[in-house]
């Protein structure tokens, strides 16, 4: 029996819920990336908030039909021209994304592979679901792992790209938003506005203050519906989670969610979530992601190696590990009763 099954959204902003109606906040939400983007600003006057939003909407909506792993547009263009394996002229406003993409795939010694598009493909979790009750054939996974691309296959050379795997195919649905964050971070203060939050489907950035408080971040349990922790952040953060039970589907009692250990072509085992504050959001995001899948004895290698010291760790059996500097940022709900162990 295959099921889909979706929960709620990990991580949200907590509005503290008194107040609200007098605070000088601005919010707007759009649908972009498969999920609710939401943009909240303190103090902003009107008029100029909703320009700066709508210019956003705008700009989401573009990233969305450039960056789409599988409704044409220029990032299938790209794959189909990489499949060719012959050099050609990259999109111009693909290329920082990708050329951002390929070193902190590097970082994360690869876990983190925004080329494993036809691996993705074979899971279905390219809006093409399997047919209930199936997996994908090993045999396939198999083929996939002989050749096992990564960011290594792809060469950048001014405005040409070319690949020498012709498994390689950009999916980058663990880094997209991170990436898309930023940008528009930049632009919001270019425009004046320094006191936000720009969070996508509960994957945030949070700027400057909330008046004369700081952000406050909740992060919900990755079993149950209940917080987790709050993070608390000053000036400038991300917040980033990947967890095993955003998108999955079951067959015969076992779960198979959508972030894959490319090297095994399987999802990824050794986590049930994990949650990187860095101050930039495509790090995070990217970081998040390698970090899930990486093992007991490696994650903490790979943050050092991707500059990311702020990881909450939720590994298999519910233990919570915290990085002494993540410890030192987050609130654990009194009430939770897990076994919590600071990583050195
Ligand atoms: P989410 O976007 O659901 O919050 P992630 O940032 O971890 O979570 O991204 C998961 C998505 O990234 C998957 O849906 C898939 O498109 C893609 N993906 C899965 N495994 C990997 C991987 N090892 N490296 C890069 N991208 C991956
Ligand atoms: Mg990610």
């Amino acid at each position: 029996m295959m099921r889909r099954l979706s929960l709620p959204l990990l991580s949200f902003i907590l509005l503290q819920a008194c107040n609200t109606a007098q605070e000088p906040l601005f919010h707007d939400q759009y649908l972009a990336f498969g999920t609710v983007i939401e943009v909240t600003f303190y103090g902003v006057d009107r008029d100029h908030a909703e320009q700066v939003s709508a210019e956003l909407e705008r700009q989401f909506l573009d990233w969305h039909r450039a960056w789409h792993a599988w409704e044409p547009g220029p990032l299938t263009e790209t794959n189909a021209q990489l499949a060719t394996l012959k050099p050609f002229t990259a999109d111009p406003a693909l290329l920082p994304l990708l050329a951002e993409a390929n070193r902190l795939s590097r970082l994360s010694n690869h876990l983190f592979n925004p080329t494993i598009g036809k691996l993705i493909r074979l899971w279905g979790f390219q809006g093409n679901p399997l047919p209930e009750g199936t997996r994908p054939d090993p045999a396939e996974i198999e083929a996939w792992l002989q050749q096992a691309p990564t960011v290594d296959d792809i060469a950048i050379e001014g405005t040409q790209i070319s690949s020498r795997n012709p498994q390689a195919a950009y999916d980058l649905g663990a880094f997209a938003k991170g990436y898309a964050i930023d940008r528009v971070v930049e632009y919001l203060r270019r425009n004046g506005i320094h006191d936000a939050i720009v969070n996508t489907g509960g994957d945030l950035r949070a700027i400057g203050t909330r008046g004369d408080r700081p952000w406050r971040i909740g992060i919900r349990h990755p079993r149950g519906n209940g917080i987790l922790a709050r993070i608390r952040t000053s000036g400038d953060a991300s917040v980033f989670t990947s967890g095993d039970y955003e998108r999955l589907f079951e067959v015969e009692g076992v779960r198979y969610h959508h972030i894959l250990d490319p090297r095994s072509g399987y999802p990824a085992s050794a986590a049930s979530a994990v949650t990187v504050v860095h101050a930039d959001a495509a790090t995070a995001d990217a970081a998040a992601t390698a970090l899930f899948i990486a093992g007991a004895d490696e994650w903490r290698t790979i943050a050092r190696s991707m500059g990311v010291d702020r990881v909450l760790r939720v590994d298999r059996e519910g233990v919570i590990h915290l990085t002494p500097a993540m410890h030192e940022i987050i609130e654990l709900d009194s009430t939770l009763d897990a076994e919590v162990r600071i990583a050195d």
